[in-house]
């Protein structure tokens, strides 16, 4: 037991403790009239006792801020003449409102009536801040691992892509996922190189089919672009108005950039809404944008190696045209197609003439040459429907979809014509022209089997040869067709 002090010591005491203490303290009378409050409420609150003649705390101090349900509670707890502790936000003289650790109590006097209460109040605005921003913390570390979920998800998608146009299907879905407030636009580099074309696209935006390189910050510096926060920066020529943030984010595949993933925020309107609000969302997803270019870029390139290994085993590689194992895959479809639309389909098989001798007068380095520079020629003149392959040594085969024998016999003869005109030199030597032999063969009129028609067409090359080279014959030819 505590010897009990002599009353003058504990009122000195008590005196010093209601100065110096930091929690503010009122005492009203049972109806909650202010009859007292310390100095630290006056510092707290900024009320003094006059401001609240004939007027009760709750008045002042309750605003708008205050939770109602606790504010009930308080209310009930006095009613009922219990002691209450709640949190709550009271608002100050200034106007500045605070978030208060409050206990209330009624007092008794010895008869046990209700005479007075006494409400002592902490500031835990510090605490509540702290609070708030651990809560806004989590809830953004926890939308971040959503998406590094779905991010690992759809990065698995990606590498699973087999050709650009899978690929493409799966990056519109994925950027619906990942970022539903954006519409966005995938654009790859067109083969000239100079313009990019529109390659997939999401959500509502009306893009262009082709955009310029120069057209676009991100491209011309090099580096992500995100236009819509900043007090000076300058919208990009592809984008049609000003008003929506957006994001312009190269893709980047085996160190060349190929693309452009261009994300706009078209919900979010910078005339109406806070520079702040557009600020922090923008920032948010900043991030993600860029994981999503990185993964994306990632993903062509992989299809591009895919698409380049597997061109390597379909392409012959000295004159860069289709291999004997395309031509066999492919003309055996290209027939199945002629026959279901009941279209025709013609073959030209094609011979370079004396080759062997060619070979052995200028070497077999000078025969490439010739060989190379005839495959060009090939690959320029027979496009669209047509499909020129390098089936052997000095042998090729030209599949024509849809194309009508007569129609064949000449594309071969002016090609013919054409091969007769190749100017090569090797060593600085200017090398003899060479000419070619051609049969034609076509379905239906010549069979209804590949084997058959490939037959039928070498027949005919076989007669060019022996009628003396350098033209084309078509086994139904009456009088064959020498070229110049
Ligand atoms: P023809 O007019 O009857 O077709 O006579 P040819 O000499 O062209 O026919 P042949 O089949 O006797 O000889 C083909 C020659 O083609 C043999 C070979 O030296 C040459 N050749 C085949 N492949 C290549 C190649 O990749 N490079 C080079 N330089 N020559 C090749
Ligand atoms: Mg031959
Ligand atoms: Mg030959």
């Amino acid at each position: 037991m505590t010897e009990k002090l002599p009353d003058d010591l504990t009122q000195y005491f008590a005196d010093l403790i209601l100065q110096h203490t930091t929690d503010a303290i009122l005492m009203t009378d049972k109806d909650q009239n202010v009859l007292w409050l310390n100095h630290a409420f006056e510092k707290l609150f900024g009320y003094r006792r006059e401001d609240f003649a004939g007027i009760i705390p709750p008045e002042l101090l309750y605003c708008a801020e205050t939770d109602s349900d606790v504010a009930r509670q308080v209310v009930e707890a006095i009613d009922d003449r219990r002691p209450v502790e709640v949190e709550m936000r009271n608002r100050c003289k200034s106007g500045q409102v605070i978030w208060v650790e409050k206990k209330l109590m009624p007092l008794f006097d010895a008869e046990g009536r209700h005479i007075h209460n006494m409400s002592i109040s902490r500031d835990i605005s510090g605490r509540k801040a702290m609070e708030a921003q651990a809560t806004e913390m989590m809830d953004s570390e926890q939308q971040r691992q959503h998406e590094r979920r779905l991010l690992s998800q759809i990065s698995e998608w990606l590498y699973s892509a087999k050709s650009l146009d899978e690929l493409l299907m799966v990056v519109k879905k994925s950027m619906e996922t990942l970022l539903p407030e954006a519409e966005g636009q995938l654009y790859i580099y067109s083969n000239a190189r100079d313009t990019l074309e529109l390659a997939a696209q999401w959500g509502d935006g009306e893009p262009h089919a082709h955009i310029g390189a120069e057209d676009c910050w991100a491209l011309r510096r090099g580096r992500a672009y995100s236009f819509g926060v900043k007090a000076i920066e300058f919208a990009c020529g592809h984008v049609h108005d000003e008003d929506h943030p957006y994001f312009c984010l190269p893709i980047i595949a085996q160190g060349e950039t190929i693309g452009l993933l261009h994300l706009c925020f078209s919900a979010f309107d910078r005339s109406i809404m806070p520079r702040n609000f557009i600020e922090t969302f923008m920032q948010q997803r900043w991030e993600v944008g860029l994981l999503c270019a990185e993964q994306i870029s990632l993903a062509v390139a992989n299809v591009q190696l895919r698409q380049e290994l597997q061109d390597q085993s379909l392409r012959d590689p000295l004159t860069n045209l289709w291999n004997r194992r395309w031509f066999l895959d492919a003309s055996q479809k290209e027939l199945n197609r002629a026959r279901h639309q009941k279209l025709p389909m013609s073959l030209i098989s094609l011979d370079v003439d004396h080759f062997k001798r060619f070979n052995d007068d200028h070497g077999h380095d000078a025969g490439d040459i010739v060989l190379r520079e005839f495959g060009g020629l090939l690959a320029s003149i027979f496009v669209g429907d047509f499909a020129p392959c390098r089936i052997g040594g000095e042998e090729f085969v030209v599949l024509c979809s849809g194309v009508s024998h007569d129609d064949a016999v000449q594309r071969a003869a002016a090609f013919l014509d054409k091969v007769a005109h190749i100017e090569v030199s090797h060593g600085g030597v200017r090398l003899p022209r060479i000419t070619a032999s051609a049969g034609v063969a076509t379905y239906p009129e010549d069979g209804d089997e590949m084997l058959r028609l490939m037959k039928v067409a070498d027949e005919a090359l076989y007669a060019a040869k022996e009628q003396g080279r350098a033209r084309v014959v078509s086994p139904r030819a009456v009088t064959p067709k020498k070229v110049a």
